[in-house]
């Protein structure tokens, strides 16, 4: 046991620092948004954006999708449990995500050990505003994952003249 102990000690001298401001994730900073178990994370995420509606009616639309075109695997529903998942679909794309990583950690009587996500961000808040209209807009897309990528003939990009805080 005490080798063991010994081990994990080693393992947190390779902490994450703060991809921003190089602090260590274990003291904390304005750029760490969220650092969680992993089974807790999505959850988490979803409470702090707000956005418990807005996930409730994308699971729905996504089930009535699968139903309708009777495609099922496991792996569809990966990102509302997993992490890595969670972040590839939702996360990433957001320009105000800056970054996922895991750290060890363990308890303060070495009996709490477990792997921590850290999400960090520039701006945190930021972060939880665009992730909340961005579940918002998944929920309102009948065909996930197909954008639009013409730009030209897009709403957004027509109304160009008319008003600049569009873009
Ligand atoms: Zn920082």
């Amino acid at each position: 046991m005490i080798c063991l102990i010994a081990g994990y000690r080693k393992t947190m001298i390779t902490q994450k620092r703060c991809p921003f401001c190089q602090t260590p994730a274990v003291m904390g900073c304005p750029h760490l948004a969220i650092a969680v178990e992993g089974r807790d994370f999505v959850r988490r995420c979803v409470e702090l954006c707000q956005g418990q509606k807005q996930w409730r009616a994308l699971a729905e639309l996504r089930q009535r999708q699968r139903q309708a075109t009777g495609e099922w695997t496991p792996e569809r529903d990966d990102y509302t449990w997993l992490e890595t998942a969670f972040c590839e679909e939702f996360l990433k794309p957001l320009s105000w995500f800056g970054g996922l990583e895991h750290e060890w950690r363990i308890g303060p009587k070495g009996n709490q050990a477990g792997f921590l996500v850290l999400l960090w961000s520039k701006d945190p808040r930021r972060l939880w505003w665009q992730l909340r209209d961005e579940l918002e807009r998944q929920a309102q897309e009948p065909f996930p994952g197909k954008r639009r990528k013409v730009k030209g003939q897009s709403p957004r990009a027509s109304r160009r003249d008319g008003d600049l805080r569009l873009l």
